[in-house]
């Protein structure tokens, strides 16, 4: 007998399903809850769901860096990669929009399972003056060069509260 047979109220998503008779077998349809905390991250995901780019600063006056003193880390680091103190929050949204470029550049053709970006994706890195660190992301609208000026984009209407609420265009 196929499972066909003895499926009943397919409309209903929480709907015992009769899979076999001998023996029994049923499907119970559950949906797994992933919860999952942002941590001390949380100021970078919710800056990018009200269109604002978040990074850190070491604030240890006596914090000797490694790399660039005084600049600003983004992705951002929670805590300082050089003292290991916390690190404090900046709003860099309007230095990004003055200064970020493309510092380079990939295309993507071919994606792996899961992917929910338009295809060819330009995956970028991009450069912002005082920031230490590239971060990695998404140009749209346009084919990617070296030193190319963009400027970001947040998707505030409908946010996944993912990496994705970010992507860069050319600067207008
Ligand atoms: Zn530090």
């Amino acid at each position: 007998m196929s499972k066909q047979a003895y499926e009943f109220n397919n409309s209903n998503p929480n709907a015992t399903v009769l899979r076999r008779l001998d023996p029994m077998v049923i499907e119970k349809p559950r949906a797994p809850i992933h919860i999952h905390t942002y941590g001390g991250e949380t100021p970078f995901f919710k800056g990018l769901t009200e269109g604002r780019l978040m990074a850190t600063k070491c604030a240890n006056g006596k914090c000797d860096p490694s790399g660039k003193e005084g600049y600003f880390h983004l992705p951002p680091r929670v805590y300082c990669p050089d003292c290991s103190e916390k690190m404090e929050w900046h709003d860099v949204t309007d230095l990004a929009r003055r200064t970020a470029k493309v510092h380079t550049h990939i295309t993507v053709e071919r994606p792996g399972a899961f992917n929910r970006v338009p295809m060819p994706c330009e995956l970028i890195s991009v450069e912002i003056e005082g920031v230490a660190t590239v971060i990695m992301s998404q140009l749209r609208g346009a084919k990617p060069e070296i030193g190319m000026p963009i400027q970001p984009e947040f998707n505030t209407t409908n946010p996944t509260f993912t990496i994705l609420d970010l992507s860069w265009v050319p600067r207008r």
